[in-house]
């Protein structure tokens, strides 16, 4: 089952590029594993995918201890600032970066670690209650003082769009992000990029690919349904 539903996602993402003049290799499939087993991830990682999506600290851990090394791994959930330690030389993307407050922690962990942590800027696009993520009102500002911290790059950003029926009715939120994207990149503002683009999921993905993702985060149509009360 496994391995017919990643062929489709595949399969979906290359035709749906293609149709919209891009290459399937500019986009990015992350396969999203919360809740679901180490063995599921072990079936996928040998169906050749490397980049998976985690939306808790924790489960980030165990899985990281059990699976193969080159594992790239997403963090995509909101990150409480007392957590960033446990991850953040496990993590090869931080997603969800919504304060200031949390980049200068992601900073001081990374510098402890002598590393630079990339990380996309969260845009609460829909400017929706029950979402993380910065107004698109106010990313500019934030953007210009979180690139000064010298332990992390500013390497795009990240949306989760409304939960809709039809993928289509939230082309009109990928294209903001977009075209935010695009006045961002042209402040030049040192150490920020806006090379990645992370948005679509299960009930949008093709739409945000048209729109101009970079980073396609699918959980649902590669693992089937999640089961929350196990
Ligand atoms: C769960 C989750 C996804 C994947 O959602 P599906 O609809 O199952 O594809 C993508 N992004 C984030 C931030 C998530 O929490």
């Amino acid at each position: 089952m496994l391995a017919y539903n990643l062929e489709k996602v595949k399969n979906k993402i290359s035709v749906t590029a293609q149709n919209a003049g891009k290459s399937e290799k500019e986009i990015t499939l992350i396969a999203v594993s919360k809740t679901k087993p180490v063995s599921m991830l072990q079936e996928v990682y040998d169906l050749g995918v490397r980049d998976f999506g985690e939306n808790k600290v924790q489960e980030i851990m165990e899985k990281y201890a059990l699976l193969p090394s080159d594992i790239r791994w997403h963090m995509i959930g909101h990150l409480q600032r007392n957590k960033v330690k446990y991850i953040i030389d496990k993590v090869s993307l931080i997603h969800s970066v919504d304060s200031l407050r949390l980049a200068e922690e992601i900073d001081k962990e990374a510098k402890k670690h002598q590393l630079i942590m990339p990380i996309l800027i969260q845009v609460n696009i829909a400017e929706e209650e029950s979402k993380f993520g910065l107004s698109s009102l106010e990313i500019l500002e934030e953007i210009k003082k979180i690139s000064r911290l010298s332990h992390i790059k500013v390497k795009g950003l990240m949306t989760v769009a409304p939960f809709v029926e039809n993928g289509e009715d939230n082309r009109k939120y990928f294209k903001l992000i977009k075209q935010l994207s695009v006045d961002i990149m042209n402040e030049n503002i040192d150490n920020v990029c806006m090379d990645i683009i992370s948005m679509g999921m299960t009930g949008d993905y093709q739409t945000a690919i048209e729109e101009g993702s970079t980073m396609v985060r699918i959980g649902t149509a590669i693992f089937g349904e999640r089961n929350y009360t196990k």
